[in-house]
């Protein structure tokens, strides 16, 4: 397991954040009621995510993970966790479109509020490697709204 830190490029404050919730990841564990489920792995660094949510009609009501890897895959789990709690299903896919802007390097979504924690992340879209771990919870959501 990679327990080091996150690139030294990426703010002091942001580093913590990221560590926070990498050490006390948010919704962590399994969701007894979960009525969606996608299992996700990036096999370039060795992370697992395993997205549960319970929806109810257009709304999500319950999001948890299980999953392993580096603090950036986990962290954006923790962060995007956090998130969806309430919210429909199109502003969650419009949370994950607004994600992937971000990673692209887009300055108006690194400032975007709605995306809370995550613009700690921000940083993340300077190293290609390092991309593909922070989108990993997301691509596991977007698989399983889209289903
Ligand atoms: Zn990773």
């Amino acid at each position: 397991m990679d327990t080091s830190p996150p690139d030294p490029q990426l703010s002091a404050l942001y580093q913590e954040l990221i560590l926070d919730h990498y050490r006390r990841p948010r919704n962590k564990g399994a969701l007894d009621d979960a009525t969606h489920s996608v299992s996700l792995n990036n096999p370039l660094c060795g992370d697992e995510i395993d997205l549960q949510l319970r929806v109810d009609g257009e709304v999500i009501r319950e999001a948890r993970f299980i999953g392993r890897g580096c603090s950036i895959s986990q962290a954006a789990a923790s962060m995007m966790t956090q998130l969806l709690k309430d919210r429909s299903i199109p502003q969650a896919l419009a949370l994950a479109d607004r994600m992937s802007a971000m990673m692209r390097g887009d300055q108006a979504a690194a400032q975007d509020k709605t995306l809370g924690d995550l613009r700690a992340l921000a940083g993340v879209s300077k190293f290609p490697v390092r991309i593909k771990c922070a989108l990993l919870p997301w691509n596991a959501l977007t698989d399983a709204l889209k289903g």
